[in-house]
């Protein structure tokens, strides 16, 4: 008895971890998964593309070194390096950690012509960008807190 229910509980848990690994790899999912998964305010950013409002973000005053993650899927797209205060109520970056992981998309929703951008792993929606930044790039990548996940870099830089 004990043998067999071993072997029921084996089964199951290969079989969900055969789908977690094929969902992670293609980071792809489906609604029912990601309003599972992501807290209320996150799901309508990330996956409606919604905004926070200005300064209410919890990023949007951060300074502590380390990097910023995808809030959905994990991945790195940008650097307390070149973070900065834009006085917008966002965090903005000049930019990205890895240019690969954000796609720059069309916007013309509100009667306006943005360029959103999204992750490019899993195709959440993070913000906009606009030529209007400081140099080098000239660029600011303006994103929404709800959009990240902070990581701490392990030795930060005395003051
Ligand atoms: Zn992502």
């Amino acid at each position: 008895m004990k043998t067999r229910l071993f072997f029921i509980l084996l089964t199951t848990s290969l079989l969900s971890y055969g789908q977690l690994t094929d969902s992670t790899m293609k980071k792809e999912k489906t609604d029912r998964q990601w309003q599972n998964e992501l807290s209320v305010e996150e799901y309508r950013v990330l996956r409606q593309c919604g905004t926070e409002p200005a300064f209410s973000g919890k990023y949007y005053k951060h300074k502590d070194k380390g990097t910023y993650h995808c809030a959905a899927c994990g991945e790195l797209l940008f650097s307390s390096e070149t973070k900065f205060d834009s006085g917008s109520g966002w965090p903005s970056f000049y930019a990205p950690a890895d240019k690969k992981n954000i796609k720059e998309v069309l916007d013309t929703r509100h009667g306006m012509t943005r360029t959103e951008i999204k992750c490019a792993h899993c195709g959440s929606h993070l913000g906009h960008v606009f030529p209007d930044g400081p140099k080098p790039s000239g660029m600011r990548f303006c994103v929404n807190s709800v959009s990240l996940e902070f990581e701490k870099d392990e030795v930060q830089p005395e003051e």
